[in-house]
């Protein structure tokens, strides 16, 4: 893995994708575009295209953000695949996978099971942008790329403050600083700042959350009907279950939205005990230790019911 790098994977490739998981987060977004814009510094020559479902405005500072579409055929000598611990995860994007020579994933997900035979995997990674960065050659990042890979990091750690953040995860940020980018105003841009709307999600998910487990777990929902009267976008939920997971005395957060009727899009997140990959790969999902995600039908209550007995399970093991 050591001896692996960017430059020697995509050595010979001149038409080069990548893409990453649906409803790209900061991590996804980051690192597909950081992987772009080190392989057109690499060789002005190349096309290298990302295909990805249509990733928050606010990375839209990010370089390539406007080149960002979504797959409608073409062949690829190399197809670079990040942040997917599942091909399924990919969505409809995944049909450039079959139109290239060579597919590549890498991924920092404890639940990727390697289903794509050519995989990078390094669980303890905080971000992918963070197992980028190792296989890219430090003096070769350009501030853009620095910018992209920032932004990864920064949010697959809620600004390196979850427990996944290392002292290389650190040194990397740090390194990546010097690039010259402005990195307080990305925090601040792209993790801090809440719309309006954003803030009266967070207030009613709260209001309506509920403590069980003997407040050791909690969980909130936010329901199809809420999201069309306030005419919200995914994205507009993120940071919910963060805030939900530091209700003092609660180990697991659950958030749920519900994503068409009766089917939730479940957000997982830990502090100490509860492993929620588990619980996620145990209905399907995936994820880290401390945060994960699955989708299960059913009502509310069904599917608060099913979680719980994973839950209780580990609390009480
Ligand atoms: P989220 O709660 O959407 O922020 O996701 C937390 C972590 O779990 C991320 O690393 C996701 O990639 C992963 N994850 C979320 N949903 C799923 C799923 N349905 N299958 C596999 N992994 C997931
Ligand atoms: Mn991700
Ligand atoms: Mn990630």
């Amino acid at each position: 893995m050591e001896q692996v790098k960017i430059d020697g994977l995509a050595a010979g490739a001149q038409k080069i994708c990548i893409t990453g998981h649906i409803r790209p987060d900061g991590d996804c977004t980051g690192s597909c575009l950081g992987l772009r814009r080190y392989l057109l510094d690499g060789d002005v020559s190349r096309q290298v295209d990302v295909f990805l479902q249509p990733a928050p405005t606010v990375f839209s500072f990010l370089d390539g953000f406007d080149q960002i579409r979504e797959y409608d055929g073409g062949r690829y000598d190399l197809c670079f695949v990040l942040d997917v611990s599942d091909p399924e995860r990919i969505g409809e994007n995944a049909a450039c996978l079959k139109q290239a020579d060579r597919v590549i994933c890498i991924d920092h997900h404890v639940t990727n099971a390697g289903l794509i035979p050519e995989t990078y995997v390094k669980p303890n990674a905080a971000a992918t942008c963070e197992l980028l960065f190792d296989l890219m050659d430090e003096e070769k990042i350009s501030k853009k790329t620095a910018e992209c890979l920032y932004l990864g990091l920064v949010h697959d750690t809620g600004i390196f403050r979850h427990s996944n953040a290392t002292r290389h995860t650190m040194e990397a940020a740090g390194i990546l600083m010097e690039k010259g980018i402005a990195h307080a105003k990305i925090i601040s841009d792209t993790f801090l700042t809440k719309t309006y709307l954003q803030n009266q999600l967070l207030g009613r998910a709260l209001v309506e959350s509920i403590l069980f487990c003997e407040g050791r777990c909690i969980v909130s929902m936010i329901s199809g009907r809420t999201m069309e009267f306030y005419k919200a976008k995914h994205e507009d939920l993120e940071g919910i279950v963060d805030q939900l997971r530091v209700t003092k005395g609660v180990d697991c957060a659950i958030f749920m939205t519900e994503m068409e009727f009766r089917v939730y899009k479940v957000s997982l997140r830990s502090n100490e005990k509860v492993d929620v990959s588990r619980v996620a790969a145990y209905f399907g999902g995936g994820g880290h230790v401390r945060a994960a995600g699955c989708t299960l039908s059913g009502t509310f209550y069904d599917v608060v019911n099913n979680l719980s007995e994973q839950i209780a399970a580990q609390l009480d093991g």
